[in-house]
This record gives structure tokens, sequence and C-alpha cells, in this order.
């Protein structure tokens, strides 16, 4: 391997030139066995070829819109910016058909940073063209379909640039979980460094296999499904996400056939295959080679883990294979994960004493436990520390506190948002005022050098001077009942003139009998009485979908709170 690269750019040419025919990708067009492949020295041409026409069309930093759907010309496309030194911006795709309905969300984009390309299907350009809405609103855009140059005359015309590390590579809009996405500018620097972790963590080689069904707009996607394989030099297989949704047996089915020894996502994804895949569909299945299942980007649940592991042994999956994970946007991708092949890192917290003064001690009954997952080592390079955010100095050791990061990773802002960035970027300790950290807006601990999340800060509960986790009241309601939907819970309080009320919002399947409403809404309460000794206000019973999401699947519970206050919460209540 070259030694030393300073940007992706490097680490493929030198693939293209040393290892021309290996696998890069391979997308399964319809979840199942229809393949694309890209190999090292094509996916080089099309990039060379993108990033010529990116060359005759833009200057260098400027920024360039991805509206492709996921698949060989997203990742092309992408590769083509970085030939180019075009800032590219991942966005959720357009649909055709869906146009006018999707515009909101990239027009934020859009007037946010200002791009001065967007890289596009055929079929979206021509949407585009025949809409008058859309033609106003890319007026200042340069549009560039991507799906059909000249491949071979174009990529001839590419000229080769110096990067510099410290430019960057792409904007990753984080989730919108807490607040509209912002965009976390990522230098080069900042991935060859978070790629070099990741793949030591993850015990990344060129025998591993990836099976990634995660979108490429959200970095666990871009930066885990697409960039991580480059750079370490394994091949990633791909699978549309909506047809993972559709049926999660696809995703497994892909890792038992292709022998994928890389794969996984958020919690969510492990418990829609216990919920889909049937015992028959599990007898087809060979998880022997999966080695490494990551599960990160949103609360991990023990409980899940195990039944997993239980239900998947007789297919040769192993519980150590589970390599749970942490880590933001504004780290790139990874804080803390791995090593591989261990056995779960859970400490059992007493909840009362948490809610008290974020005390961490033991449990004192079956009531008050809670499990926490660790979610890995941190890398060397890398430096966590546990913050009290009143006095702004470390936490004792036995307290939890916000987590806050530095390191070669941590980008170095949000896009064209001083203010944000200042806030989350540039935290320092009353003492040591030197060094800046990122603050995470995360709360949790070490033990042990391993790294536990408890919750978001802004999703905490705090009713009667005691503060609770929206997460661990999720946990608890959702499993009150079997009607309710795996993550489909939602906890906030709202202000009421006697102080803060606990809302909760349930999901329920869609085969549920509706009249069991009564049955499910006494067994939330009892349950958050009984671990949480709190009072439930108001809980409203919904079908699913009904929660407001994020892209990526996530609760935004400032929209629950938004659209609970203004009765606007759930058209589909049976009520
Ligand atoms: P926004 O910043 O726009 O509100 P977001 O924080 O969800 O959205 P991302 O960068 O995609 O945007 O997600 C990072 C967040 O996901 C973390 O800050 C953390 O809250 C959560 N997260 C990631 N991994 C874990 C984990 N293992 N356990 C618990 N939470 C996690
Ligand atoms: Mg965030």
């Amino acid at each position: 391997m070259i030694q030393l690269p300073t940007s992706l750019v490097d680490i493929l040419r030198w693939r293209a030139k040393h290892q021309p025919d290996r696998l890069a990708y391979r997308y399964l067009q319809n979840g199942e066995r229809e393949e694309i492949i890209l190999n090292y020295v094509e996916l080089d041409k099309r990039a060379r070829a993108i990033g010529a026409l990116l060359q005759a069309n833009t200057r260098p930093k400027e920024r360039a819109l991805l509206l492709l759907p996921p698949g060989p010309d997203f990742i092309a496309a992408f590769w083509g910016c970085l030939y180019a030194r075009v800032i590219a911006i991942p966005a959720y795709p357009l649909h055709p058909a869906r146009l006018e309905k999707m515009l909101p969300n990239i027009l934020r984009i859009i007037s946010d940073a200002t791009p001065a390309v967007a890289l596009l299907t055929t079929s979206l350009f021509d949407a585009v063209q025949t809409s008058d809405i859309c033609r106003d609103k890319f007026a200042d855009i340069k549009l560039l379909p991507t799906d059909h140059p000249d491949k071979t005359s174009l990529a001839e015309k590419w000229q080769e640039q110096l990067i510099d590390p410290n430019e960057l590579a792409f904007l990753q809009y984080t989730s919108g979980s807490t607040f509209s996405p912002k965009g976390v500018m990522v230098n080069h620097r900042n991935l060859i460094h978070n790629l070099g972790q990741i793949e030591k963590h993850f015990g990344q080689s060129s025998e591993s296999h990836a099976v990634i069904w995660l979108p490429p707009y959200h970095d666990m996607g871009l930066v885990g499904g697409i960039l991580q394989p480059l750079y370490s030099g394994y091949p990633s297989t791909l699978i549309p996400y909506t047809l993972f949704l559709q049926q999660p047996f696809r995703w497994l089915d892909a890792i038992s056939h292709f022998r994928g020894t890389t794969s996984g996502g958020p919690n969510f994804a492990y418990e829609l295959c216990l919920r889909k895949i049937k015992p028959e569909q599990r007898e087809q299945l060979d998880l022997s080679s999966w080695e490494v299942a990551f599960n990160g980007a949103e609360p991990i649940h023990q409980n899940t883990i195990q039944r997993f592991a239980e239900y998947f042994s007789p297919s040769g999956f192993h519980q150590n294979s589970f390599l749970p994970c942490y880590g933001l946007a504004e780290a790139t991708l990874m804080v803390s994960g791995g090593p591989k092949k261990r056995s779960l890192q859970v400490r059992k917290l007493s909840r009362t004493a948490l809610e008290r003064d974020h005390s961490i001690s033991s449990p004192a009954s079956m009531e008050d436990e809670w499990k926490i997952v660790g979610c890995g080592q941190v890398p060397l390079e890398q430096q966590v520390i546990v913050v009290n955010t009143e006095t702004l100095s470390p936490c004792p050791r036995g307290q939890v506190g916000e987590i806050w990061v530095s390191g070669p990773n941590i980008a170095p802002g949000y896009w064209n948002n001083p203010a944000a960035t200042n806030e989350s970027f540039g935290a320092k300790l009353s003492l040591n005022s030197d060094r800046t950290y990122l603050r995470t807006g995360d709360a949790g601990f070490l033990d042990d050098g391993e790294l536990f999340i408890t919750g978001r800060l802004k999703n905490l509960i705090i009713i009667s001077g005691k503060n609770h986790y929206a997460n661990d009241i999720e946990q608890t309601a959702s499993n009150s009942h079997p009607a309710i939907m795996p993550s489909g819970l939602a906890a906030f309080s709202v202000q009421e003139d006697d102080g803060e009320k606990l809302i909760i919002i349930a999901e329920i399947h869609r085969d549920q009998d509706l009249c069991k409403k009564e049955e499910i809404t006494k067994a939330i309460k009892t349950a958050v009485s009984t671990c949480h000794d709190l009072q439930v206000h108001d809980i409203k019973i919904t079908c699913a979908g009904s929660i407001p999401r994020t892209t990526s699947g996530k609760i935004r519970h400032f929209i629950c709170r938004k659209q609970y206050l203004a009765d606007a919460l759930n058209p589909l209540n049976p009520t």
C-alpha cells in the first residue's frame, strides 16, 4: 500500500494502477442477485470522467449537490467530486415523480451551501426542466446529468491536481434529530485519520468484505459503507435501503451468499430482522463468515443483541461478532468501537442514582436496573473526556457527564454557521483553556477504557428535579406491551402550569386490534411508574409511521413536542 496518502484520491489512483481488476463495489439492483460490478480501474475511469466534467463547469472548492439515488452513479459522482477538488454534498435523492413534495428539504441545503452544480440522473434533469417551480428554484445551479457521459474520452480530459489535506472533501448534513440538519465540513485529513482508526478498531483488511444497506447520504453509509472498504482495499456489496426495509431477509441473505465479514446498522435493523425473518428463511442462511456486526447510530439494546444472537445462532452467527460503536458526523464517523470479537461489555446501573445526581452505582432492585451496553474503546489518537456541564471540569470517576472529544478526525466546524461551530466545536475546560473539544451533546461515562452512552442531553426529561433519559423511558414503555412497534415510541415533556409533564406517543402494529388501546395505555403507565417512579401525563396511541423521524429513522423529539402541542401529531390516531 502507499505510504501516508494525503487523500482518498491518492488511494483510488494507486489501487486502479496496482489492483485494477479487484472488486470495489457490487450493487445488487433488485436487492438479490441482479448485480452491477465496479472494479478499481472502472471506478477510477468514471471518477476521472465526472472529475473532468466538474473541472469544466466549476472551480475547486465550489460545492456540488449529489442528487443521485444510491448505486454506482452516486458512488462515481462522489469520487468525481474528490477528483475535481469540488466539495460534495450528499443529499436525500429527489424522486422525479415526487419532486415538488420533496423540494423543501433540498432547498434548505441549497440556501445553506449554495452549490454551483448539482449532479443528477437524466430523468431527474428532465423532471426539473418540466416543473416551473423546480426550474425556478434551481435557476442558479448548473444541472449536470452524470449517468450518460462518454466515459472514456472525458476521463482523458481530467487534470490531476494536488490536494491539501486541510481542503474540504464533503459536507455531511447531520440527521436532524435535535434541530435542522447542519453541514459538517469534513476535510481530507479528518477522513484519512478516521478511516485508519476504524480499520484498526474493526480489524479490517483486504480479506474483509462489507455488505451494506445503509443509505449513502448519511455518515454511516457513506464513510463506513463506501469509503472505508476502498481505503482498506476490500469490496463492498451494496443493497438499496428501501429493498432492505421491505424485506430484511435480503440483507442477511447477501451476507450469507457473498460471505460478508463486516455489516451492520442501527439497533432497529437487528430488531427488524427478528420480527420479519421466519425460521424457514433462517434455515437458508450461513452467517458464519460475519465477523463484525456493527451496531451504532442509535441507543444499543442488550436485549436485541442477545435475542438476535440466539435466534441466528443455528445459522452460524456468534454473539461476539457484535461490535457496538458510537460516533457522529462531527467526528467524521467513529468515536469509539471495537476491538472486534470480544464479549459484550454491559454495565448495570441504578436508575434512581443516575436520575438523582448523575452518579453511577449498583441497582437496588430489578426495577431500578438499567443495562447499558459499552460502545467500544476510543482510538489512541482521540481524547474523550466526560465533563460536568455546569463547572466545565472533568467529572470525577463514577459520574455521568457530557462526552467531549478531540482528535484529528474532528471536523473544523459547520458550514456557514460560526455561532453553532463555536458552541459545538470550541468547547474548553475551565482550567485547561488551550485545547478545544467537540461537545457531542451526548451523556455517558468511561469505564476501563470503554465508552458508555446514556443518552442525549437535549432529550433529558427533568421532572421534580430528577433527570430521566427519554431513551430509557422509551425502552421501558416499548417492552410493556407486544402490540407496540420496536423503536415505535417517543417520550418527551411539556411545560404545564404545575411543572413539566411526561408525554408518550406509542406506535402500534397496523394489524393490531385498536380496541386494545386501553390495555396498552395501562401497560405503559404501569411500567413507567414501576421503573421510573413517574406518572405519564398523556399517552397517544398511533399507527406505525406517525412519529416524526429523520431520513435515517431517528425520532425527532422536538418536532414530536411541537406537533403534540399543536394537536397535529397523529392524524392516524384511532380514537
Ligand atoms: P442532529 O445532530 O442533526 O440533531 P444526529 O445527532 O442524529 O442529528 P448524526 O451525526 O447522524 O446526527 O448522529 C449522531 C448521534 O447519534 C450521536 O450524537 C448520538 O446521539 C447518536 N448515537 C450514535 N451512536 C450511538 C450509540 N452507540 N448509542 C447511542 N446513541 C448513539
Ligand atoms: Mg448531532
